[in-house]
């Protein structure tokens, strides 16, 4: 296994997932649990991370996620909600969740 992407957002982790998911990609999440959890774990430690199951999977998914949150043909989207910036490759704020319009 290893890991693609991490992030202290979780919806910025989900979003990934579900765009290499999509394309037929096993994936994990690693510490979906651990925020919140007691003790002297550094921030860093409890964000999310997405490993591929498949070694052979990681150079496709490393591509398909860079190709989403670094698109230079989109640019970011202000939510008309809450008024956030929005990566381009979402859909849905990350803030509040409310659909792009
Ligand atoms: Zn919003």
């Amino acid at each position: 296994m290893k890991m693609i992407y991490t992030n202290e957002n979780r919806f910025f982790v989900n979003n990934a997932r579900n765009i290499v998911e999509a394309q037929g990609i096993e994936t994990i999440v690693k510490n979906e649990f651990a925020a919140g959890a007691s003790g002297d774990i550094a921030p860093f430690d409890t964000w999310l991370e997405l490993w591929v199951i498949h070694d052979r999977d990681y150079k496709k998914a490393f591509d398909l996620i860079e190709q989403a949150f670094n698109d230079t043909h989109q640019t970011q989207w202000m939510c008309a909600k809450c008024n956030e910036q929005n990566e381009p490759a979402f859909d849905l704020c990350w803030s509040c969740g409310a659909e792009r319009v």
